[in-house]
């Protein structure tokens, strides 16, 4: 019998480093950063549909709420962008599982756009290399080619040129959420506004930070964390300062806002202490939502055949 769909796992990333240029002449800033694919995943299905029903969209998962079920939806946009491309059947169901929260800094929906490009390939045998699929990502949005790779690697340009990053052992990470999520766009706007008249200099990768993850140093590492973003996101949502405070209270060893927020990361030194900061975090009162993901995992991949 054979294949009526396909189910694909895809992680959220969190930013270990993120360094912001200048803002330049086309409205972008060029950045460095170093991702880290982490175990939370939304799970991505595309099956086939009865002829002439185009391409349907439906979602579930407890981050589902206010997502765009239209064309907006970046899972819509990399399935059109596929058939397109590769001259497909447009009559596919996408149904998306999110987990991943919304407008956190965690690319949630590149992780879907980056589901649907991995699903497509699987269920139409179109064969495509790992490289192949990044590049198709890459015009969909900065992080999509990211949630294809998965791992740990340093992301330039826009953060779509991808280098893997030699990373040992497994990191410990607990995630706080916030109620509400804060745009991408925004948080940008914001950190010009704050650097107004500063002399930024080309971001540069954090040789502190290269060597943490070659030695697999957990304490290096929290030592490391930086996040051009972070000032920008807090000065938006000024609450995230007791999160980073309370985080730091309570043993973590690095605390970074992670990418354009407001989700705060706390890195662990191991599982026990990670669950002793869950504690101590969900009964701070001052975080929504309290999640325990180690990293690195891998990208997105087929993980059920239909
Ligand atoms: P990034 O870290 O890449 O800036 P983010 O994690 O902050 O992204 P997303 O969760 O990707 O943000 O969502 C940003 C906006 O994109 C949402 O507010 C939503 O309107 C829109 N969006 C489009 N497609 C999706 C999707 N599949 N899942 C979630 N949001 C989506």
């Amino acid at each position: 019998m054979s294949t009526s769909g396909v189910v694909v796992r895809v992680p959220a990333k969190i930013n270990l480093q993120l360094a912001v240029g200048p803002l330049g002449s086309d409205g972008f800033h060029e950045v460095t950063t170093v991702f880290q694919a982490i175990s939370l995943f939304d799970d991505v299905s595309v099956k086939f549909a009865q002829e002439n029903s185009g391409i349907l969209l439906s979602l579930s998962g407890s981050t589902s709420g206010g997502v765009p079920i239209n064309n907006e939806n970046l899972a819509m946009r990399a399935a059109k962008l596929m058939t397109e491309k590769f001259d497909l059947s447009t009559d596919l169901a996408i149904h998306l599982k999110k987990e991943i929260p919304v407008a956190g800094g965690m690319a949630g929906g590149s992780a879907d756009a980056a589901g649907v490009i991995v699903a497509m390939d699987a269920l139409f045998e179109i064969g495509l290399s790992r490289d192949e699929m990044e590049g198709i990502a890459a015009k969909l949005g900065s992080d999509v080619p990211f949630g294809i790779s998965g791992g740990t690697a340093i992301g330039r340009g826009r953060g779509d040129q991808l280098t893997p990053a030699l990373s040992r052992g497994n990191y410990h990470w607990v995630l706080a959420l916030s109620s509400q999520g804060l745009s991408t766009p925004a948080v940008y706007q914001e950190c010009d506004r704050l650097r107004e008249g500063l002399d930024i200099a080309q971001p540069q990768v954090s040789e502190s930070m290269m060597q943490a993850l070659r030695a697999g140093d957990p304490t290096a590492l929290g030592a490391a964390l930086s996040n051009d973003l972070q000032a920008a996101a807090c000065s938006l949502r000024p609450a995230l300062r007791l999160v980073l405070d309370v985080g730091r209270d309570y043993g973590a060893l690095g605390v970074i806002v992670s990418g354009s927020g407001p989700t705060v990361a706390f890195l662990a030194e191991d599982e026990e202490k990670s669950m002793d900061l869950t504690v101590a975090l969900s009964s701070s009162g001052v975080v929504a939502g309290v999640v325990r993901a180690s990293g690195p995992v891998h990208g997105a991949r087929v993980v059920e055949t239909l």
